[in-house]
């Protein structure tokens, strides 16, 4: 696939607020700071589409991205920021219960997760979320410029192992910055898409 045009299209924090019609949705999840915005940004090749942030867990939105005229990309909340209150932190999962669970053109969520690490308490419950509601078995391993070509294997192993997953669940490495993966990620997404 191709991303020839991409424009955001509504930003939500309820239900209401959702774009209408019935174009089918994937979502992007993953904690704060995972490298979310700078990989729909290479993905839709437009420099300022999310905002990349220098503050974590500031974006407490779900971004709803019109790609090609024929799907959306969703932005969804970054979690696991430890500064944010309570109150910050109930309305996040009120908001993410809301999307995942009643929204009906969801057909699958990304969960990224940095390469480097073992995938955080946090990821595992996101993941285990999503196999619930049935739109888990696609996994971005983000920041792989960070460990080198050799060690890939190893850390895609664990994230494998962390997250519990099948063996037709895929971890898919990307690097924002070397412009990686990326392809390989939009044929998937082509795939989910066509299904
Ligand atoms: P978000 O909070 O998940 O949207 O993450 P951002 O896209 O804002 O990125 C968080 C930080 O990680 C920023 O400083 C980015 O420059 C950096 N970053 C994002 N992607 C990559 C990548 O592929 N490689 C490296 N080395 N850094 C990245």
């Amino acid at each position: 696939m191709i991303i020839k045009k991409a424009d955001i299209e509504t930003i939500a924090v309820k239900p209401q607020q959702y774009p209408e019609g019935n174009l089918k949705e994937i979502a992007f999840a993953g904690r704060s700071n995972v490298g979310k915005s700078s990989l729909l940004n290479l993905l839709t090749k437009r420099r300022n589409l999310a905002r990349v942030s220098g503050n974590p867990g500031k974006t407490r939105t779900i971004n709803f991205y019109l790609i090609n005229d024929e799907f959306r990309i969703v932005d969804l909340p970054g979690y696991g920021y430890a500064k944010v209150s309570k109150s910050v932190s109930q309305n996040w999962g009120d908001m993410m219960e809301m999307y995942l669970a009643g929204r009906e053109n969801l057909v699958k969520v990304v969960q990224l997760v940095d390469i480097r690490h073992a995938p955080s308490k946090q990821d595992v419950e996101m993941y285990e979320y999503l196999k619930y509601y049935g739109l888990d078995g696609l996994v971005v391993a983000t920041k792989a410029d960070k460990i080198s070509r050799n060690q890939t294997m190893k850390h895609i192993k664990i994230i494998r192992q962390t997250l519990k997953l099948s063996s037709e669940d895929k971890v898919i490495p990307v690097s924002a910055l070397k412009k990686t993966g990326y392809q390989e990620l939009l044929d998937e997404l082509e795939s989910v898409l066509g299904e």
